[in-house]
């Protein structure tokens, strides 16, 4: 068995305790806890959290993935009011909503996305959204960018050669890359952003092609992380890179022309969304 070489501190604190708490009270599910994120003590101490909504249950199987597969459940009709009410109880001014793929659904679960991203339009917080390909259908996507959140991100996840081992074969890498195409040609000022796991068995040169491609998508943020196997029934870890590969690919991903790249370890899509914030690539 390979060692982990990364130090992760572990979920502790007040601020920690009060996030799990407010979202066990309303049954509101967070990514951080879901996929068993190895930034949660630091995250939720500092207030920034990744809510996950139409359910805890995907209806996809990626291979690295830790969410669960179970029966997929009715959208709760009160989960934008949800998120809002905790939203505004954290005290967040950057939140970051994800969901599972509801395929099950007619419209992949785009509407109800769409609301929770209207309702949190009136909390006065800065909105960014991971969204699921919506199987590339315009229409699904359209709901999303017409509600206008402040960052849409979708993930190509790993390169070309990998994706049909690491995702669902219902995912596909040109589908995602033309999700985040589409997005910006409906509206050129969008901020879109993505996100590439290494430590899969990919070659140095096959990430900087995705970067590439994904740069031609007029992307505007990379993050590279480290996959971290969440539990045995997950894909393993081919290889832990070291500081200098992720150094590499930030410094490529800035000379590429992203506007901002995280690239580390423990780095994952909203690890630090707001910092890009902070740095004023968003208004
Ligand atoms: Fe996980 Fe894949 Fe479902 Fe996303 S689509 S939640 S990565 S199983
Ligand atoms: Fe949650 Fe994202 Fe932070 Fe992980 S990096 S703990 S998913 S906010």
């Amino acid at each position: 068995m390979i060692k982990v070489p990364y130090s992760v501190k572990l979920p502790s604190g007040e601020r920690y305790s009060f996030i799990k708490n407010t979202l066990k009270s309303r049954t509101l599910y967070t990514v951080c806890e879901e996929a068993h994120c190895p930034n949660m003590g630091e995250c939720w101490e500092s207030g920034t959290a990744t809510f996950m909504i139409l359910g805890s249950n995907c209806s996809r199987g990626c291979r690295f993935c830790a969410v669960t597969h179970g029966k997929m459940l009715p959208i709760d009709p009160d989960e934008p009011q949800k998120v809002y009410e905790a939203v505004k109880l954290m005290r967040l001014d950057f939140v970051v909503i994800t969901s599972v793929d509801r395929d099950d659904l007619p419209d992949k679960g785009s509407q109800a996305f769409a609301n929770v991203i209207s309702k949190l339009k009136t909390a006065n917080v800065k909105i960014e959204v991971l969204i699921p390909d919506f199987s590339g259908i315009h229409e699904f996507i359209d709901k999303i960018i017409n509600a206008a959140p402040d960052v849409i991100a979708h993930n190509i996840e790993t390169v070309r050669r990998l994706t049909p081992h690491v995702r669902d074969p219902r995912a596909g890498y040109d589908q995602s890359l033309n999700v985040l195409k589409y997005v910006k040609s409906v509206n050129k000022k969008m901020i879109t952003k993505s996100s590439i796991m290494i430590g899969l068995g990919e070659t140095d040169e096959e990430v900087i092609e995705a970067m590439k491609d994904l740069r031609n998508a007029g992307v505007n943020i990379l993050t590279v992380g480290q996959y971290l196997r969440p539990t045995k029934k997950q894909l393993e870890v081919v290889e832990y890179s070291p500081i200098e590969r992720f150094k590499y690919f930030e410094e490529s991903g800035y000379k590429m022309g992203f506007d901002y790249v995280a690239s580390g370890p423990l780095v994952r899509t909203s690890y630090r969304a707001a910092e890009a914030y902070v740095k004023g690539i968003l208004n």
